[in-house]
């Protein structure tokens, strides 16, 4: 199994800083943002009350309830208690459905780009990954032929993101029923939906393919508490699937973790339920960060800018400057792109590569404007010397 590039570009630049080094870290994917104190405080009050104990496998009572209604109030997803699992991160869950599911050599479609951990999670659990790619032309995104072409009786799930990382991509209702259409065909396929960053989407307007009553069956909806409440440390994730499936993950994380913590599913159960303002207001500012960057990166010449609507990165195109040099490093690749500009600019990016698209970067703009321009201004000057 290969490392996490997202976690591994995040300790190099953490490394350059602890030697001195003025490193700005774009790389990892982690709201800036503080836990909103109401679920801070409802952890406090947990732990006073003497919530800190083993939790039940699939989650406590109180915050599979709130799950169960938030399913139905944003997501028209109408589960039974015993078709929720809760995890110790959206992550978990991933890859509790794919160890449940998979057999050796069970195809499972990628859409292309990805985010990391899929590919790994799914060697991991014996499938074969099978990347189909959509490429920034199509707001990469695929069309329902493409998945039909990619589709065939070997195939045992599909896995993608929406809001995606790490292109930020939304996928609307509709082009979600264009998928399903064809997924319908096929009998034994399983949906992994996964939308953690749901509450981070400019649209107005988040779908969920498992609301689509022929996918309503074979779809495991994965969701977190990290990006929309920025709870990254929390380790809090969930899932709403098919009673067979959610029977399966449990029994999975009975033996590999266990229940997720008890305090921070007490104070989750307040987040879903409450005052989701604070979520909002976080969204709002990625939003404005999203076209300030936006429109920093469409001075630099040479760089293809994507137009998310949803998330919080960017994944510009940046193979022209492929075989460019600056006189003493040729870039010939996404790595090379992202390695030349964190040594040169003290930038930490992740190259494309890691997410299955050479051609690209990741930016993730979860930093304060501040930061963001000069990060920018970095970069831009150190490209301006590669002809
Ligand atoms: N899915 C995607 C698309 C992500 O970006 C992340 C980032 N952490 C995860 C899942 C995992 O989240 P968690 O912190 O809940 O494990
Ligand atoms: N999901 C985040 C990212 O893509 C966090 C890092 C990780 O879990 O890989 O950067």
């Amino acid at each position: 199994m290969s490392e996490s590039a997202t976690l591994r570009m995040s300790k190099k630049a953490r490394a350059l800083r602890a030697k001195g080094l003025d490193v700005i870290s774009l790389s990892l994917g982690e709201p800036d943002f503080d836990t909103p104190q109401h679920i801070k405080d409802a952890a406090v009050k947990a732990l006073a009350e003497g919530y800190t104990k083993y939790t039940p496998v699939s989650g406590l009572q109180e915050y599979v309830a709130s799950i169960q209604e938030k399913f139905a109030r944003d997501n028209d997803l109408h589960f039974e208690k015993n078709q929720i699992v809760v995890s110790n991160g959206a992550k978990q869950s991933i890859a509790n459905v794919c160890l449940s599911i998979l057999d050796q050599g069970d195809e499972v479609i990628i859409i292309t780009p990805y985010w990391v951990s899929y590919f790994e999670i799914v060697k991991f659990a014996g499938g074969t990954p099978i990347k189909l790619a959509a490429p920034i032309e199509q707001d990469f995104k695929v069309s329902p032929e493409q998945l039909n072409e990619a589709i065939n009786h070997k195939t045992k799930a599909i896995i993608f993101s929406s809001p995606c990382n790490p292109t930020g991509s939304v996928y609307t209702r509709e082009e979600l029923e264009g998928l399903a259409e064809v997924i319908s065909s096929y009998e034994n396929l399983i949906v992994i939906a996964d939308e953690i960053y749901e509450y981070i989407n400019f649209t107005g307007q988040h779908a969920s393919i498992g609301a689509i009553e022929s996918m309503k069956d074979r779809t495991a909806t994965i969701n977190g508490m990290s990006k929309g409440f920025s709870m990254t440390g929390w380790r809090l994730g969930y899932m709403g699937a098919p009673a067979w499936l959610a029977a399966a993950c449990t029994k999975v994380q009975g033996q590999f973790t266990s229940g997720a913590a008890s305090f921070s599913q007490k104070a989750g159960a307040i987040a879903l339920s409450t005052d989701l303002s604070p979520s909002y207001e976080m969204r709002e500012a990625f939003l404005k960060r999203r076209d300030i960057v936006i429109d920093l990166l469409k001075e630099i010449p040479g760089l293809k800018v994507n137009h998310p609507t949803g998330a919080f990165y960017l994944f510009p195109d940046v193979s022209s400057y492929f075989g460019k040099s600056n006189g003493t490093v040729i870039i010939d690749n996404s790595e090379d792109f992202a390695e030349l500009i964190l040594e040169n600019a003290h930038v930490a990016l992740v190259a494309g590569s890691a997410f299955g698209d050479d051609n690209c970067v990741r930016i993730s703009y979860a930093a304060s404007e501040e930061t963001l321009r000069e990060a920018i201004k970095r970069i831009a000057n150190c490209l301006k010397n590669f002809k």
